[in-house]
């Protein structure tokens, strides 16, 4: 007997199909003799729409209403989960983050969870009942409540799996497991029958939303085994785990894309000491993540600054940057938000070299012009035009021959 926490994203909990789906195969998880704790999303779509309503509402919402109001999404489907194992014969209860004490910092949007009270789900455990935790949600000290940021319900999953010393973490998707790219876009994508917490970590901060980051973060830092999965089909899945001696020894391990980032150009700052702490201080202090950043070489004692943020961040940043461009005499601020981050990703970039230029070599041979570049010892990062996201994704692809069953392309031992 075994305790697993299984969590099942909003594609798998779509429809009140679905979730008798859903509650059919915790069934038979419960039958089996283990203890289960489930985690579920909001139904498809529906975070999208709330989000949405608020900003019909105004164009920066409150954060403090906003997590109020998208958290609702994962309140739904939670007890409607919990009522279709009960018309099952299985005893079964939900809750949501509050009654669980899943205790988060005060970052509204992108909270990070600092606690989790295990007590009462062991209690209920202890009873027999199968627990059906809302995702995405939790409470700060002073009971207000907290969202965890897009994706934020396999990091729910995982923080649990942890508390409550799990034997597994399993994720139910929409995909069979994690492939090389998105298999949504690119058919030669192929899966993964294993992949290590920090190629995982990598491909997930580079855009691959099959993990939500911080949910591989805590994986990595606790040991929690992740199994990555169908819920629609019976397929053996992607195990995110340590490295191990079985795995691959790749250069370059997968190909990632991100089209939830904006571009913000702050044109002719007076290039200065402490102008790039002046722009980018305000937004730290508002909790907003820069990303990429380029500073042109100043010419006539000014310079072009161009970074991007993520595009929930995107009006807030934007206002904070007209506002800081004003009180340093730049010139203007520029934005723009039909791009796209590509990147190839793998440990093995450590000792090689030459990725890069085959990567910019794959880009111009499709005309795809490159805006901005950044990269890392196991990464290579270029910001395109939004519209060639997919082709570009395919061309890399192929370019690093990652269709091939152990076909990536082999690092020296
Ligand atoms: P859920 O609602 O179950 O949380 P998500 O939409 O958040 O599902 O994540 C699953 C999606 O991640 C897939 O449908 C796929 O389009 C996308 N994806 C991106 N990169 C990858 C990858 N490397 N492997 C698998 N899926 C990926
Ligand atoms: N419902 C939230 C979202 O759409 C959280 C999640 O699905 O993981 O981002
Ligand atoms: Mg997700």
């Amino acid at each position: 007997m075994a305790l697993i926490v299984q969590k099942f994203g909003g594609t798998s909990v779509g429809s009140i199909e679905r979730i008798k789906k859903v509650a059919e195969r915790v069934a038979r998880t419960r039958r089996e003799g283990n203890d289960v704790v489930v985690v579920v999303s909001a139904m498809a779509g529906e975070t999208d729409r709330l989000i949405s309503l608020a900003h019909e509402i105004c164009k920066v919402p409150d954060e403090r209403e906003y997590d109020i109001l998208v958290s609702t999404g994962e309140q739904v489907t939670a007890p409607l989960l919990a009522m279709a194992l009960k018309s099952l014969g299985i005893k079964a209860k939900s809750f949501i983050g509050f009654q669980i004490g899943l205790f988060t910092d005060r970052a509204h949007t992108k909270a990070r969870i600092v606690k989790i009270e295990t007590d009462r789900i062991k209690k209920e455990l202890s009873e027999g009942a199968v627990v059906v935790v809302a995702g995405f949600q939790g409470i700060t000290e002073e009971m207000e409540i907290t969202t965890l940021g897009r994706g934020g319900s396999d990091t729910t999953a995982v923080a649990l799996a942890s508390a409550l010393g799990a034997d597994l973490c399993e994720i139910y998707t929409d995909v069979e497991g994690v492939y090389t790219t998105d298999p949504n876009i690119c058919p030669r994508a192929r899966k993964l029958k294993k992949i290590s917490y920090d190629e995982m970590l990598e491909m997930a901060s580079l855009g691959s939303k099959v993990l939500q980051t911080r949910s591989v973060e805590i994986a990595k830092k606790y040991g929690v085994p992740v199994m990555v999965r169908s819920s629609f089909v019976d397929a053996p899945g992607t195990l995110v785990t340590k490295e191990d001696e079985e795995m691959e020894k790749v250069l370059v391990s997968g190909v990632t894309y991100n089209k939830n980032e904006a571009k913000i150009s702050v044109t002719r700052v007076p290039d200065r000491p402490g102008i790039a702490a002046r722009l980018f201080g305000p937004l730290a202090e508002r909790n907003i993540n820069v990303d990429m950043i380029i500073q042109n070489i100043s010419h006539d004692g000014y310079t072009d600054m161009t970074f991007t943020v993520s595009k929930e961040d995107f009006q807030k940043a934007l206002e904070i940057v007209k506002e800081t461009a004003k009180e340093i005499g730049a010139e203007d601020v520029i934005a723009d938000t039909e791009i796209a981050k590509v990147s190839v990703v793998g440990t093995g970039m450590r000792s090689h070299s030459g990725v890069a230029a085959k990567m910019f070599q794959a880009l111009a041979r499709e005309g795809i012009n490159i805006m901005m570049i950044s990269t890392s010892e196991i990464k290579i990062s270029c910001v395109i035009d939004a519209k060639y996201t997919e082709l570009a994704v395919r061309t890399l692809h192929d370019t690093f021959e990652l269709h091939k069953e152990g076909g990536r392309i082999e690092e020296e031992r």
